[in-house]
């Protein structure tokens, strides 16, 4: 028998406001991740790039969601490239695609046979494969007029790039929330760019996304990436803040104290220049702030225009 005393009523309100301030503040970064990099203009036709997995479904989700209330016009298509990994689930994307009514594009490609047939037995497919369905998406991209491709990742995903250039490619080098993408012609977004991927995890669990699995090809996962993943998940429990004061460091460069001759010109320094904002002083005493205070220096600046703004309303009929 259904429990319907005042303690599960009340478990179940506290559980729905919860879910409801998770939706919003999803919606929230990746509205200003929109904003702050101007990743949707109107007109612009996205191309979502889904593969079953929950970052891409919560993705299309909430740009769908905004696609509702924005001031600016845009449209949507989801494509997933079936890559025939054995055992992908062929009809779930189609399922779940029909019953939210968003047009999409199933791309079939035997991608997996050409890796398998290609990569030694025992070496790592994911190069090969990764090449593969990008070339595969920038021509489907192409065919459907899009202007935009939008991809799932997220600011975890975009700090774990960061400390794996660091650590193992001698680079300081992210992973950006918008780039031309490597064929020149497309642009490609990331609107998930502010988002925690526990959030991520939370909002595929309550909106109940038919998740498929990520380990069809059977290759096994990234060790690196798991290293450094562990790493930062760490630091996040040991250190509340030092997450989000990482990922505000990566919006708040200064090129003068960094040690890149080609970004910065050392060369020409000399007294009587003014020095860096934001820079080292050289003898006085370092001062950081406290990790969890807000950052109201490195706010980007607003564009006039919000994607977060409602639609304005249609003049009434007299
Ligand atoms: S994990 Fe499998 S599907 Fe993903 S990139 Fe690597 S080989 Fe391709």
């Amino acid at each position: 028998m259904q429990d319907v005393s005042p303690v599960s009523d009340d478990k179940a309100q506290k559980a729905a406001f919860e879910s409801n301030k998770l939706a919003k503040r999803l919606r929230h970064h990746v509205g200003d991740a929109i904003n702050d990099f101007n990743m949707i203009e109107e007109g612009d036709r996205i191309m979502v790039c889904l593969s079953g997995g929950k970052d891409s479904y919560a993705l299309l989700d909430i740009l769908l969601g905004l696609q509702k209330s924005a001031p600016i016009d845009f449209s949507i298509v989801a494509v997933n490239l079936d890559q025939k990994q054995p055992g992908f689930p062929e009809d779930v994307l189609p399922g779940y695609l029909e019953s939210i009514g968003v047009e999409y594009r199933i791309v079939e490609e035997d991608t997996y046979s050409i890796v398998k047939r290609v990569v030694p037995e025992g070496k790592t497919t994911c190069a090969l494969c990764s090449r593969l369905r990008r070339g595969i998406l920038y021509r489907v991209a192409t065919e459907l007029g899009a202007t935009k491709i939008a991809l799932g990742h997220h600011r975890d995903d975009i700090l774990q790039t960061l400390f794996l250039n660091m650590f193992y490619g001698g680079k300081l080098k992210a992973m950006p929330p918008k780039l031309v993408s490597d064929d020149g012609r497309h642009v490609v977004i990331r609107p998930l760019a502010y988002c925690r991927e526990k959030d991520i995890e939370r909002y595929a669990q309550m909106r109940a996304f038919p998740i498929i699995p990520c380990n069809l090809c059977g290759s096994q996962p990234n060790l690196q990436r798991q290293v450094v993943k562990e790493m930062i998940n760490d630091w996040d429990r040991r250190f509340p803040g030092r997450v989000e004061t990482m990922f505000r460091a990566l919006r708040n460069v200064v090129p003068s104290h960094l040690a890149d001759t080609a970004l910065y010109d050392f060369a020409t320094i000399a007294p009587g220049v003014v020095p860096e904002a934001g820079g080292d002083t050289a003898f006085d005493k370092e001062e950081f702030r406290d990790p969890v205070a807000p950052a109201d220096d490195v706010e980007a600046p607003r564009r006039t225009i919000s994607i977060l703004d409602s639609r304005p309303k249609a003049p009434e009929c007299q």
